[in-house]
């Protein structure tokens, strides 16, 4: 593999560095979950408008020689774009990308498991909201509960993918149910399961901070049936805070983004399917990447685009602050 020459890091104006990119590679979804987007879909972008593989690879390059070294791939849901063991394939190649990821629904992973393994992937997360048939298919608007378990299934026969993590958004109301039926599958099976916060990324616009079941309360649920947790060593850039059960089996993670909010430690920015830098997930302003990249710009005029985006990366979300205004864009035109 070619060296990279390191350059100046990626770093914003509060001294943050950036080693993170979620790369939205879709905003087509087969789901439609009730959280991001209304039963009928969104207009999705034209064929145009999304970035290659190539253009995504290019871009990816760049951002790994100023030490943005872990992608994650995201949608919509990216098992949807075709060929995408070839776009991983490509990353896995990139010098400096050194931990690729992929977030996805799941529902296509018993097929897709083994060509993107083969293509190089080693992390997934896995959107897994309830283990009850009927709310499952109420949640995504879709009856696919045993599909998605016989993905994570087939995941779980490459031991080179791991961790396998499934993400469960928490509702009040909702979702407190299933999450002692979620924490028992941590220890059943080698899934690090994490409660997500809902957030304020709803296209239908529904979200309000009383739907918000915490992190705190969810860990409370837990224990109620388990015993207490054991508070586990994290990163300090991870969105997770993570959990072990006393007697050692099995982890459990809360990402709580409303109720403890994690932005001062963040090293992350996301590129959108049309080739559109967001500095926050958050963010109501965008870089536009793809018309540089489509008019012949060299890497050095990526890279100073790229900083001076990243100068300008928010400090924090504001959704707890009086006039909070949501984000430009929903969750499934982000890729969360
Ligand atoms: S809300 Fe924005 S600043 Fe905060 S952690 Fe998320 S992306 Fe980072």
């Amino acid at each position: 593999m070619e060296t990279l020459t390191q350059v100046e890091p990626l770093t914003d104006s509060w001294g943050r560095e950036i080693k993170s990119v979620r790369v939205s590679v879709t905003d087509k979804c087969n789901f439609r979950c009730t959280y991001c987007m209304p039963a009928e879909g969104l207009e999705w972008l034209a064929r145009a408008e999304v970035l290659s593989f190539e253009e995504i690879a290019r871009l990816v390059a760049v951002l790994a020689r100023l030490g943005v070294d872990e992608v994650r791939l995201t949608g919509g849901e990216p098992l949807v774009r075709r060929d995408l063991p070839v776009l991983v394939r490509m990353l896995a190649d990139t010098p400096g990308a050194r931990d690729l990821s992929l977030t996805t629904n799941g529902v296509l992973l018993d097929r897709l498991a083994q060509p993107l393994v083969d293509a190089g992937l080693r992390r997934i997360n896995v959107s897994l909201d309830s283990l009850d048939h009927v709310r499952f298919a109420e949640l995504t608007r879709r009856d696919a509960l045993d599909k998605v378990l016989r993905g994570l299934e087939e995941a779980e026969r490459h031991p080179e993918l791991r961790p396998i993590k499934v993400n469960c958004v928490a509702i009040k109301g909702f979702t407190e149910d299933d999450v002692p039926r979620l924490a028992a599958l941590a220890r059943r099976k080698p899934y690090v399961v994490r409660f997500i916060e809902f957030m304020p990324l709803d296209a239908d616009e529904g979200w309000r901070d009383d739907q918000v079941l915490t992190g705190r309360e969810i860990r409370a649920l837990i224990e109620a049936e388990h015993g207490p947790l054991v508070e586990l060593p994290a990163k300090a850039s991870s969105t997770a805070k993570r959990f072990g059960f006393a007697d050692g089996n099995g982890e459990v993670g809360f990402v709580s983004p409303v109720s403890e909010p994690f932005c001062s430690t963040c090293d992350r920015i996301r590129l959108t399917a049309d080739g559109q830098l967001r500095t926050c997930l958050f963010s109501r302003r965008e870089w536009d990447l793809k018309t540089p990249l489509r008019a012949g710009a060299s890497d050095e005029e990526l890279t100073a685009l790229l900083r001076t985006a990243v100068a300008h990366k928010e400090l924090k979300h504001r959704i707890n602050e009086p006039g909070f205004v949501r984000a430009s864009r929903s969750m499934s035109q982000i890729g969360g």
